[in-house]
């Protein structure tokens, strides 16, 4: 390609309005534009990428025996309201009505779509296992899009589903695509981790996360230092210990202004991990009292797991002065009578400290049985560095990833709210146990960039580079221009993708250019090689040089044929 003629034009300075590197260099590079908050145009380089990242993972779902097909983006509402979902999805489902007023959504995931197909066409138990997928443009109105293709509301996702009559099949399909996954990343030459994680809306039984490692990740994960467990935050767990003090009395303390478990502790000289944390919520208008161990939080998700409900708000001051719940003082001893819900480790916890109900007091020496009640222990609390790894006893840590893929085993959920079912041996109807597999095109793209550039630009691993190599003609005789021509055309017969910067530019810009656009080699013409006879290279993650003779540009196609990084 002749950078001449190419639509490809690059900012000089990085743009203001864009957080982390990955969007920034994006928008340097000059790979999209911003069309409106959270949709964007892919310009001709960055869609080159996209491109490649898609032909990675079509040829690894083709040969996972995933067959390709193209769902409608506009989806009509009786599918959603089949599945329960047009009352459930929440403002992330854009709905919108045609000219006979008729309700339409656009499509944030395609479950209700493949499910009807699969009822239609995939009758009987000889037709299975069978596993379907799509590359295709999802709408999802996000709360907060931001960090350009990272989190977008429209994005290009890789959807897969697949459909068995067992559990065993229904396994066995998912281990296909998990395998699938590992060789697409792998490929794309990323430091990830498979952690286990929480299936959120699209429900199901067990579910799994591709994480690229990296700082700027959105999500929080914990990773065992000891073994392989991995866990989102929202799925992980933690050992604890059982503490077999014996029970002291119970006694109650002066606490004046000691608000917050910092204060109490300093206050009285306990530590937070013996105290408990008393948290006043209200799930669908009713008062609930959460406890966990000071040194703990509580993890959202899991809550709203517990409560089967997304609408938890922590509790009014009318509520507290309704149940004479003195806020910063409040415990579980002669609670008022509401639901509580304490963490499981409460449950081996001895001679705790807690707030005593009454203004400025604590009290010291509590214990679950004798000195309070609750409804339920449950896990609601966030695991944190430092914590027991639930696996091997080893410590556990918080790092950060960027979820690129996600694989569920949803078993009947769909299939049975759409009554989707096939027939077995014995010409019984049966519901279809299904899977679903996604992975966000664009985001791998932004996680890329994000594992892999420097002060100066984009580094792209090769397998996913809009070019295969970049060519620079610097200076400014014709002999030059000449050369570089004639290495263009060798290199372009030999099959190589070439980016060829043959602008009227100074060397200043365009090797500054070069590095920013990240191709991995780059080939350099100019006057001092004419002169001596030769070419020469420069790899971009090294910036090692090598020089290749003008007589042997076989040796230097075969070279970078063969580069790889
Ligand atoms: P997240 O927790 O990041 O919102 P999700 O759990 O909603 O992701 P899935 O429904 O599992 O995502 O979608 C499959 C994949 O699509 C994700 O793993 C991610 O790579 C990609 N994806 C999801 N939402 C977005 C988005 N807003 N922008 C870009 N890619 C996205
Ligand atoms: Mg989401």
């Amino acid at each position: 390609m002749r950078q001449s003629s190419y639509f490809l034009y690059t900012l000089r300075e990085y743009p203001n309005d864009a957080e982390i590197i990955s969007h920034k260099l994006m928008l340097k590079s000059g790979m999209i534009n911003k069309v409106s908050s959270g949709i964007y145009t892919y310009l001709p380089i960055g869609n080159r990428v996209i491109q490649k990242i898609e032909s990675i993972i079509r040829e690894e779902m083709n040969a996972a025996g995933a067959h390709e097909l193209t769902m409608p983006v506009v989806q009509p509402s009786d599918l959603w309201k089949r599945s329960g979902r047009w009352d459930h999805y929440g403002k992330e489902l854009l709905r919108i009505k045609d000219r006979k007023s008729n309700d339409y959504v656009l499509g944030p995931t395609h479950e209700e779509i493949i499910t009807d197909i699969a009822d239609r066409f995939l009758k009987s138990y000889k037709r299975l296992p069978q596993t379907l997928y799509q590359i295709q443009t999802k709408f999802r109105d996000e709360i907060r899009p931001r960090f350009g293709l990272m989190r977008a509301r429209e994005f290009i996702m890789k959807d897969a589903y697949s459909f068995d009559m067992d559990e065993n099949g229904m396994l066995k399909s998912y281990l296909l695509m998990r395998d699938a996954y590992i060789r697409i990343f792998n490929r794309i030459g990323f430091r990830y981790r498979i952690v286990k994680a929480d299936s959120g809306t699209i429900g199901g039984n067990m579910s799994e996360e591709f994480m690229v490692l990296s700082e700027t990740g959105e999500d929080k994960i914990i990773l065992c230092g000891s073994c392989d467990y991995a866990a989102n935050v929202d799925a992980a767990q933690s050992g604890f210990i059982t503490e077999d003090e014996s029970e002291k009395p119970i006694e109650i303390v002066n606490t004046p202004n000691c608000k917050t478990i910092v204060s109490v502790c300093e206050f009285l000289k306990t530590d937070p991990a013996e105290s408990v944390k008393t948290i006043m919520v209200e799930a669908d208008g009713e008062p609930i009292m959460l406890l966990v161990a000071g040194s703990d939080t509580v993890n959202e998700i899991k809550l709203k797991h517990i409560l089967g409900t997304d609408n938890i708000e922590s509790a009014g001051e009318s509520t507290l002065l309704k149940l004479l719940l003195p806020a910063g003082f409040m415990g579980p001893v002669n609670a008022p009578k509401i639901r509580i819900i304490a963490d499981d480790k409460i449950n081996r916890m001895k001679n705790m400290v807690c707030g005593a109900n009454q203004k400025d007091k604590h009290f010291l020496n509590v214990n679950y049985e004798r000195d309070f009640s609750v409804d339920e222990f449950a896990d609601i609390r966030n695991v944190k560095t430092g914590d027991l790894c639930p696996k091997c006893g080893g410590r556990l840590a918080e790092t950060r990833g960027i979820e690129v893929g996600h694989i569920f085993q949803l078993g009947d959920k769909y299939s049975k709210n759409m009554n989707a079912a096939f027939l077995d041996k014995n010409g019984k109807r049966q519901h279809f146990l299904m899977g679903c597999y996604g992975i966000g095109v664009g985001r791998i793209a932004a996680a890329a960039i994000e594992q892999s550039h420097d002060n100066y630009g984009i580094i792209w691993q090769s397998s996913i580079a809009p070019f295969n190599a970049g060519l620079l003609s610097l200076g400014k005789s014709e002999d030059v221009a000449n050369l570089a021509d004639k290495i263009y055309d060798i290199l372009e017969e030999a099959g190589i993708e070439l980016l060829y910067n043959d602008k009227d530019e100074r060397a200043g810009v365009k090797l500054a250019d070069s590095d920013l656009i990240g191709l991995p080699v780059v080939v350099i013409v100019g006057e001092r090689g004419i002169k001596n006879h030769y070419v020469e290279v420069k790899t971009r993650k090294t910036g090692e040089k090598k020089q290749f003779k003008l007589d042997r540009m076989d040796l230097l196609t075969k070279w970078i044929k063969e580069f790889k990084q």
